[in-house]
């Protein structure tokens, strides 16, 4: 029975001893592996980050820029009234270079942001509605908002035309009008 116990408190202290240098071991290899591995890791995250990012750069200008412009950054305000004037007296009233009173003086037609208006390009809105510099679009055309008028007024746009007979042919239209997200 001595015997017998003494040899179960030797194997004991066998097992706790083997199991000690076990655990160092284990320790040992962890440390030696995970050092190396980690070297490894950030040698291989430097060489293949950087040909992935010289991979990507090229082809973000040329990809997003039509994705976002297109489906992101446009948005829509709605059914606006859109009606057409041009710079004749019938439209502009005093503010017509052909009115009576400006004939024969070095007056210029403006509009009222002071912009010379043009065909295709500027357009007169509610300013409390469309602030000035404010770029629609209608009907896929981008025009910028640089003129204001008394009939114009909520949801409702004037285009500018270069003729009146211009301006009757596009008559009176309800159309979506759209903003860069960005307004
Ligand atoms: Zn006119």
């Amino acid at each position: 029975m001595k015997s017998c116990r003494e040899l179960l408190i030797k194997c004991r202290k066998a097992l706790l001893i083997s199991l000690a240098l076990n655990l160092v071991l284990l320790i040992a290899l962890i440390v030696s592996l995970a050092i190396p591995s980690k070297a490894v890791t950030e040698q291989n995250s430097q060489s293949s980050f950087v040909p992935d990012v010289t991979i990507q750069s090229p082809f973000i200008p040329t990809v997003t820029p039509c994705s976002s412009e297109t489906v992101v950054e446009y948005e829509s305000l709605g059914e606006f009234k859109v009606t057409a004037y041009c710079p004749c007296v019938k439209c502009c009233g005093i503010w017509s270079a052909d009115h009576p009173s400006r004939i024969g003086t070095d007056y210029i037609q403006k509009t009222a942001s002071g912009t010379i208006p043009k065909a295709g390009h500027t357009v007169a809105a509610d300013i409390s509605v469309l602030p000035y510099g404010t770029v629609i679009i209608i009907d896929g055309h981008e025009y910028t908002v640089e003129d204001r008028g008394g009939a114009v007024d909520g949801n409702s746009i004037d285009i500018f035309f270069e003729s009146h007979q211009d301006a009757l042919n596009w008559g009176v239209q309800y159309k979506t009008i759209y903003i860069k997200g960005d307004k």
